[in-house]
């Protein structure tokens, strides 16, 4: 399995990273997708990556919640680090639009600013690009539509993580091409309704599965993808093989040599 998107390199988790890998591997994870904040969390990555090779992928970003608290300035350095370091990961992200209630709405130009300049920075470097959206699906959709969507498809691929909004919010985005990526919200009778529909909806070859650990236990990732599996009807090994496609098609890169 691959845990497609988590912070392993986040400063919660990463001293522990060892006893983390250790635990994921006994329950089946081969591969982490890491999801990246700032610079000082890129240099972790890095660190991480050459530990335990070909097992991360690397994404280096300005999330928005940390964009939010740098000055303009302080923006325009962070994405000139951005420039000279992306060529050692191999996606950019994340990065995105975050409206939820506690933002600070007075910043929100600001987490436009630094989401715009990298969507257009993945674009020109030719690197797939993972989303953080939360109640800005519209304006996310403006910046993709505006310089990724060229007309007949997307010129990078694109996952939004942690998808929260609803079936009706997703469908544009799943015309696009765009891959969705799935935690455990889904699963509850009750509150995952909404989720549980939008990953019914969603094509098999364009779902992706989650922790964002630390925020979920790294070791809930096995019953994420069983549940996922029932949910697609679908038997669990062709299922995780699905997955593990889906990110080989979103990096480009084919992992099945290594894998064996
Ligand atoms: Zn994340």
């Amino acid at each position: 399995m691959i845990d497609c998107h988590c912070h392993l390199a986040d400063s919660r988790c990463f001293k522990d990273a060892d006893r983390i890998l250790s635990e994921g591997r006994a329950v089946g994870i081969r591969k982490w997708v890491l999801g990246g904040t700032d610079p000082v969390e890129w240099d972790r990555q890095a660190e991480l990556a050459g530990r335990y090779p070909g097992q991360m992928f690397q994404n280096y970003g300005l999330h928005p919640w940390w964009v939010e608290k740098l000055s303009r300035p302080e923006i325009d350095s962070a994405l000139a680090m951005l420039k000279s370091k992306l060529g050692s990961a191999q996606g950019l992200g994340e990065t995105g639009l975050d409206f939820y209630e506690k933002r600070d709405p007075e910043k929100f130009d600001d987490q436009f600013y630094a989401f715009d300049a990298q969507v257009r920075l993945a674009v020109a470097r030719e690197k797939p690009i993972v989303l953080h959206v939360v109640k800005a699906f519209d304006e996310s959709l403006g910046v993709i539509k505006s310089h990724v969507w060229s007309g007949g498809g997307l010129q990078v691929p694109i996952m939004l993580h942690r998808y929260s909004g609803n079936e009706q919010q997703a469908k544009p985005w799943i015309e696009m091409g765009v891959m969705l990526s799935f935690t455990e919200a889904f699963i509850d009778p009750e509150r995952g309704k909404k989720s549980r529909r939008t990953l019914l909806e969603t094509p098999v070859e364009q779902i992706l599965l989650e922790t964002d650990g630390p925020d979920l236990p790294f070791t809930d990732l096995p019953r994420i993808y069983a549940e996922a599996a029932k949910v697609k009807g679908m038997e669990l090994k062709a299922f995780q093989a699905q997955i593990v496609a889906n990110i080989e098609r979103f990096y480009r890169v084919d992992t099945r040599a290594k894998n064996g």
